[in-house]
């Protein structure tokens, strides 16, 4: 590792044509376009590592701006400096002093953040031949501790209970739960039945599909309307039968009292037992998350949010207020592994579960490795742990995710799982690939304008 040094980054506009067949469609995002802004990090050495963010189409080209101007941050440094204090590299990234006005650590910058440092593990976890799962669970606690960034949320948790939380497994305990992990997974939903695009006779035949794969757990997406939301989970509830779990996911469309509380109530008296309502309101929001939170606990409503969730701070907040029953981290929205870990820590701390969103572009692939961290080094368990699939863009990838009897298979080969594959990247890159192209030129997209 001494000698392999940084010399360039490529970053690419990469855009499926996803709004087509109102995959992904909720009550916020109607037709997106799933994207991303990806990245690959060259070394002087025969080796790279590859990372990306999630988009939704349009904008990805501003990521990629961002990313562009960040990755003179990264040019010339050599690994080893980076590895060996990454919490402090990871700070020169998030705290530069004039980019940092465009943040700090939100939005785009903190997107372009994710980006790269999920390439930098990428390519840590390629040096090492092992995959981030693995990389992760063979990392004494002292070192994991030392990658995060701890400013703002040690009146939470202090490096030292987080190094207390690590050591709380013996190795013997740790190895074992490896064994389990390699032998069984950890547990998946679905949200592949629940898009809001999808007609009734679709969402039931994949509900049957998904019952027929060992699925025990479905998200369905509300919020749009709520007649249309009882009949569409009552359709659900009836072929998943009542001892499966059902989880909503609003997207973030009402307001706290008069929409969020009183939908919820509604369908979860129709429908229910309800697991989870996600992203019930603003993600900013962390006062009317616990309001709602507090309402809705008497109908064993649990509320779940952190996709959209900015950074560390906004996780602190949303568990010192009781505001969440499930955490859901993303791993290409807060400024990737180093902030996650923090999160995953905090959550742990709070007794708070840790359950991934995933699905989009490549959020499978990675997030797997961080619950799989999880539950060899730190949580321990599986219950009420469930990581999101959706049964879309991996065959894009070159080692796409691997589900059997309904759970996420560990993965064997090194890196984060983040590298696309060469022909999709000539087909999808945004405009100029071949499938867009031939799509501009059949007008089934308007051609590309800038
Ligand atoms: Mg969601």
């Amino acid at each position: 590792m001494e000698d392999i040094e940084i010399i360039g980054v490529n970053v690419k506009d990469v855009r499926f044509p996803t709004s087509l067949h109102a995959d992904g469609s909720d009550a916020m995002h109607t037709d997106p376009d799933y994207s991303c802004a990806y990245v690959t990090i060259r070394t002087n050495k025969n080796i790279e590592g590859y990372g990306l963010t999630f988009t939704l189409g349009r904008g990805t080209d501003i990521v990629v701006f961002a990313c562009k101007s960040m990755s003179k941050l990264v040019v010339g440094a050599k690994v080893q400096d980076i590895f060996h204090n990454f919490a402090a590299f990871w700070r020169k990234l998030t705290s530069e002093s004039q980019l940092r006005w465009l943040g700090p650590e939100k939005g785009v910058t903190h997107l372009a953040t994710a980006a790269i440092v999920n390439a930098l593990w990428d390519l840590w976890a390629r040096i090492e031949k092992k995959p981030v799962w693995k990389l992760l669970v063979d990392m004494t606690p002292e070192q994991l501790v030392s990658t995060i960034d701890f400013r703002y949320i040690t009146d939470a948790l202090t490096p030292q209970e987080a190094l207390s939380l690590l050591k709380n497994s013996t190795a013997s305990e740790k190895a074992k739960r490896e064994e389990n992990l390699l032998c069984n997974g950890l547990p998946a939903y679905t949200t592949q039945v629940g898009w809001l695009g999808y007609t009734d006779s679709h969402l039931q035949d994949l509900c049957k599909e998904y019952l027929r794969l060992g699925f025990t757990a479905f998200k369905a997406k509300v919020g749009r309307d709520l007649s249309d939301d009882l009949r569409r989970c009552g359709l659900i509830r009836k072929v998943i039968g009542p001892n499966n779990r059902l989880m909503l996911d609003a997207n973030q469309i009402w307001d706290v009292q008069d929409q969020a509380v009183n939908w919820v109530k509604k369908i979860s008296a129709e429908c229910g037992p309800i697991t989870w309502i996600e992203e019930p309101t603003s993600p900013d929001d962390v006062l009317g998350h616990a309001t709602i939170a507090k309402q809705l606990r008497p109908y064993g409503v649990g509320v779940a949010t952190g996709e959209m969730c900015a950074n560390r701070v906004m996780f602190k907040q949303l568990l010192q207020a009781k505001a969440i029953d499930f955490c859901q981290i993303d791993s290409a929205r807060i400024g990737g592994v180093n902030e996650i870990l923090a999160v995953y820590l905090m959550a742990r701390k709070f007794n708070v579960p840790v359950c991934p969103h995933a699905g989009g572009v490549g959020l499978c692939e990675m997030v797997q490795h961080l619950q799989m961290w999880d539950y060899v080094c730190l949580s321990g368990t599986t219950e009420n742990r469930l990581i999101e699939y959706v049964d879309q863009q991996h065959e894009h990838f070159e080692c796409p995710t691997v589900i059997q009897n309904a759970s996420y298979m560990p993965p064997s080969m090194p890196g984060y799982s983040t590298k696309m594959k060469d022909e999709c990247l000539a087909n999808f890159i945004y405009p100029n690939g071949k499938e867009w192209q031939q799509m501009f030129q059949k007008g089934i997209f308007p051609a590309h304008t800038d």
